[in-house]
């Protein structure tokens, strides 16, 4: 059995109800900031735009997120696990971050002061602090919205269909997008975006009328085949009788059938390490889908249930470590490609990826040398 432990506590009364986050200030979980951005960035957010990131510095261990990404493409997992490769987040990704960021700082208020508005005016102000603090990705996202907004106008402009004739002026819909394609115009209407992320999420629950244990909880444990376990929780409720319950946000729409299944993934996860650390499996895996009307769904785990899930992770892992002995993490082509930052350096989209740079704890103490073992790396296409 390795040696469980809460980030700085040992006991459950003692979690922290707030974990600083590096990086973007407040932020909130990784495990949903890109869920509308599609497959790929749903796995997580972008490492540049992930506020764990440099969590993940440390010794590298299973998150539910790297896990998703080695199930999806080796490759992808690699370079994002191993080879630490920067991507740029996208605008969906970023307004998960502030919206989830609002969430956690909406129960640092007393609280009857936790309504919509105040909740709004996080939204500017938690904006504020990512503009001020990591001006790339508020440069980043306004050149996408830039972007979009230019498509939409270049869309409408151009005819359905082959015209016999070319309209002699451009649709009003499509002047006006082009209008408003300057990003300090665009930027009112996707913080607006979030504020309404924000009134779905009123609409589910009264943030009044319960205290949550903790919020942005780093949990880290080792599993007793010593696979290393770490993640964010968005939040931990605990009820009178002492039952946990999960929560996580989803600041996308309520799931199709194979993105709820790697919801589940996620919250299994949790209650697993939260099994491993307190000896209790937890009562409740809550989702909360803040897009599109909102939805929630509740799961209960059971013990047995988990711990056939240990088994999966356990493999995942061992799959991992294989791919680190060999150098060989394959991509695998898929849906996800569209949505993959690292297609340039794909050998499965005729890039050649940087040569294997080792295992990173392995790299820390040894210096890049060592990935001279691996015989350069994944360079084989599936
Ligand atoms: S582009 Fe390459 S690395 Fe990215 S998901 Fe596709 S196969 Fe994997």
């Amino acid at each position: 059995m390795g040696s469980p432990s809460l980030t700085g506590v040992s006991e459950l009364a003692g979690i922290p109800a707030t974990v600083p986050v590096p990086g973007v200030p407040g932020a909130g979980s990784t495990e949903d900031t890109g869920a509308e951005a599609g497959p790929a960035a749903g796995s997580d957010a972008a490492a540049t735009a992930d506020p764990h990131a440099a969590e993940e510095r440390r010794r590298p261990a299973l998150s539910p997120s790297r896990a998703a990404d080695f199930k999806q493409c080796p490759l992808l997992y690699r370079f994002r696990a191993v080879d630490r490769l920067p991507e740029a987040p996208s605008a969906a990704a970023l307004r998960g971050t502030l919206v989830h960021s609002v969430l956690e700082r909406l129960f640092d208020l007393p609280a009857a002061d936790r309504v919509p508005a105040r909740a709004k005016a996080l939204v500017g102000l938690v904006w504020a602090e990512i503009a001020a603090e990591t001006p790339e990705l508020a440069a980043a996202v306004l050149a996408e919205l830039q972007e979009r907004a230019a498509a939409t106008a270049e869309a409408a402009e151009a005819p359905a269909e082959a015209p016999e004739e070319a309209p002699e002026e451009a649709p009003a819909e499509a002047v006006e997008a082009a209008e408003v394609s300057e990003p300090a115009d665009l930027l009112p209407a996707w913080l607006a975006s979030a504020e309404a992320l924000l009134d779905t999420y009123f609409a589910l629950e009264d943030p009044r009328s319960f205290e949550p244990q903790s919020r942005e909880l780093l949990v880290e444990t080792e599993l007793g085949s010593g696979v290393p376990l770490r993640g964010y929780l968005d939040r931990l409720d605990v009820d009178a009788e002492g039952g946990l319950r999960i929560v996580d946000y989803k600041t996308g729409t309520a799931p199709r059938e194979a993105s709820e299944a790697r919801a589940l993934f996620q919250m299994k996860f949790y209650a697993l390490a939260l099994l491993e650390l307190h000896g209790t499996v937890p009562e409740q895996l809550r989702l909360v889908y803040l897009g599109e009307g909102g939805e929630e769904l509740t799961y209960r785990p059971e013990a047995g249930e988990l711990r056939r899930f240990q088994r999966i992770l356990e493999a995942i892992w061992a799959a991992i470590r294989e791919a680190d002995r060999t150098g060989d993490f394959r991509p695998r082509r898929g849906p996800g490609c569209a949505w993959c930052a690292h297609r340039a350096l794909c050998p499965a989209w005729d890039g050649t990826p940087p040569p294997y740079p080792g295992w990173p704890e392995l790299r820390a103490a040894s210096g890049p040398a060592h990935g001279d073992a691996h015989g350069g790396g994944a360079s084989s296409a599936a």
